[in-house]
Formats: C-alpha cells, structure tokens, sequence
C-alpha cells in the first residue's frame, strides 16, 4: 500500500483529494498520514470527510479512518462507478472540491456521470462556483471531456445550503493543455452578491474595486438575491480573454470592512493583468492535476503558490510526472509538465 505524508508542503486539504482522486484512477489502495497536519484545525473536518465518503462511493471503496477529526485513512478502491450520485456535505463546507476529488476519475470512466452537491457553493479558501464554471471547466472541456456545472441554489458561507448538479461526458483520454498566452482581452466584469444584506455593502464593494481597477462604471453591477439561507456576500471578478477566462473572488466575512475584501478581490485580478500570463494563482495549482493525467502540457501563470509545488511534489509522487518551474520575467513563470 502507498503512503502519503498529509503533512508535507503546503499541508492541507488538497493533499488528501489529490491522493484519493489518483487512488481512484489507478485503483491503488492508499494510507495517508498526518492529513491537514498544517492546519489549525488538523484532521478531517465535515468537507474532507464527504470528500471521502464521495471517493469511497464512486470507487466502491473499503475504508478506515473515516470520521470528524481522524488524522490517519486507509483507502481502498475496487472500482469507478460512473453514473448518479448525490453528496451532502451537511454545512456550508465547499461543494466544488468535493467535486474535485471525483472528478478526474469520472472524466475518463466507461459512461457519464450526473452528480448532485449541497452545501457550500461560495466558500473562502475553495474555488467558488463562479470560478469552476467560467474558468475551470471551460479548459477541462478543451482537454476533450465535456463536463457541465449549474447552480440550482447558491449557498454561502457560512450557513451553505446551497446545490449545484454537473454532467460529465467522459473522453477515453485527456489531451494535453498548452496555456501560454491568454490572447486578448475581450471582456471584464466585477458583479458584487449579496444575500440576505443590505445592497449598500454591494456598493461599498464595487466603488472600492472601482479604485483598484480603474474599469469604466458600465463593468461593475451590484446583485442583490433574496430567500437564500442565513446571510452572504461576494464580489466576483471576471476577465475573459480570447483562450482563457479567470476569476478573482473576494469573500464577505463578519468583521471585516466590504472595502478591504473588495480591494483584496481587485488588487489580485489587477496583478493578474499586469502579469500579463494566461493563469492566475488558484487556476495553477487546479490545472495541475487534470495537465498531469493528460500525460503532459504547460502553463504560464504568476508566481507559484505553495498549493502549487506541494502539488507538482505529489503528482511526482503518485503518476511519477516530471515537471519543471521556470521563472521567465519579474511577474511570469512557466510550468512545464511531462513524463
Ligand atoms: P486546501 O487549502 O489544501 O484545502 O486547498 C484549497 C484549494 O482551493 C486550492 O486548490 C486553491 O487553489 C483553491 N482556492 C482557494 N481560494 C480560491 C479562490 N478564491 N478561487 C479559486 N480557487 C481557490
């Protein structure tokens, strides 16, 4: 059985969904140890485990380990089991890397898949819906698979309670991505959300962003949606360029000013512009997994994270995928990724 060390690099839950993604796809049994050690609340919290109880359903698989707080999983696959699904993850803990455990298995599984999400469609720290479905999917498709995401209900942190359903139409094989340059810029937006709050904080949001990105009035709109569960807020960035779209998000919490997460929001989407690189920081070490089951391809992006080489170390570890990181000007690296 293969072990992987949770604790090592950035530490985090993406270790664990990476090692139970590729254990899926290589039907290798697998024990992880020390998973989120690098967090302040290490373990399996209720996202990780429905993560895990999500791999071990499409995998048909035996596991240990699988309870609130446990630093320590056996997993063993017996299967991939494409076909209909449906994960809770029971609080507002993030839908989309739920589905991101699952995925690169069913992307290339022996028929399609439609899955049902609830909880968390918004979540700081995770990619928000917006992002999985304007800039992740879209270059997910470009590989050959076809997946299609839709957001039946948002769910904000913190109360979550949102859906989201996704289709996916499996490819034999990945193609290899190449994403070198974004081409132009065909358009830009910030839309600022809020749920169950005053419109003002929208507001707030867009004129501080409005500062930052120096955009014409006609890119910003103010969203105001009622009827959610408890309250929320985001401001979603989007920039779409002739070969790829990203999106920057900026998380309303309690106690801090809409001025400083919409400035926060801007500030990384203005570095993304000025950067001049396809793939911004979340985009990158995203891409990463499904470029390294294709076989090989590269990116250009801003300077990498620690998600980003933690998880260029643990495809090396499990596909045995080299990879090289190259910084290339004072604001652009090229990611380079082969066997
Ligand atoms: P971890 O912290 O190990 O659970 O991993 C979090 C994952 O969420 C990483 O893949 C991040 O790139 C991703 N992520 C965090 N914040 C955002 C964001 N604002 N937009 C898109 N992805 C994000």
């Amino acid at each position: 059985m293969l072990t992987i060390d949770g604790s090592f690099g950035e530490g985090g839950g993406q270790i664990l969904r990476t090692t139970l993604g590729l254990s899926l796809i290589t039907q290798t049994p697998v024990r992880i140890t020390s998973i989120r050690k690098g967090r302040a609340r290490p373990g399996l919290l209720r996202q990780h485990l429905t993560a895990v109880q999500a791999a071990a359903q499409v995998g048909r698989a035996e596991v240990t380990g699988a309870a609130l707080g446990s630093q320590e999983l056996e997993f063993r696959p017996t299967a991939i089991a494409p076909g209909e699904h449906a994960f809770r993850v029971g609080s507002a803990g993030s839908t989309t890397l739920v589905l991101q455990t699952v995925l690169p298995a069913l992307l290339r599984a022996g028929a399609p898949s439609t899955l049902t999400l609830e909880g968390g469609t918004h979540n700081p720290m995770a990619p928000p819906f917006d992002f999985l479905d304007l800039a992740y999917l879209p270059l997910v498709r470009r590989m050959g698979p076809d997946v299609r995401a839709t957001l039946v209900s948002p769910g904000f942190y913190p109360a979550g309670g949102g859906r989201v359903r996704v289709t996916v139409t499996p490819a034999p094989a990945l193609a290899p991505l190449e994403l070198l340059s974004r081409g132009e810029i065909v358009s830009q937006r910030a839309v600022a959300t809020v749920s169950n709050l005053p419109g003002s904080v929208a507001t707030r949001e867009i004129d501080a962003a409005a500062a930052v990105l120096g955009w014409a009035p006609a890119c910003f709109a103010p969203r105001v949606l009622s009827g959610g569960h408890g309250p929320g807020n985001v401001l979603t960035i989007v920039v779409e360029s002739e070969r790829v779209t990203e999106v920057f998000t900026g998380f309303g919490v309690k106690g801090v000013r809409a001025e400083s997460v919409a400035r926060k929001a801007a500030e990384e989407a203005r570095d993304y512009l000025e950067a001049g690189v396809p793939v911004g920081e979340h985009l990158a070490d995203q891409l990463l997994l499904p470029i390294a089951l294709a076989g090989r391809g590269a990116i250009r992006t801003v300077r990498p994270s620690s998600h980003t080489t933690t998880h260029l170390r643990l495809l090396g570890e499990l596909l045995g995928i080299r990879a090289s990181v190259e910084q290339i000007s004072e604001r652009a690296w090229h990611v380079e990724i082969g066997r």
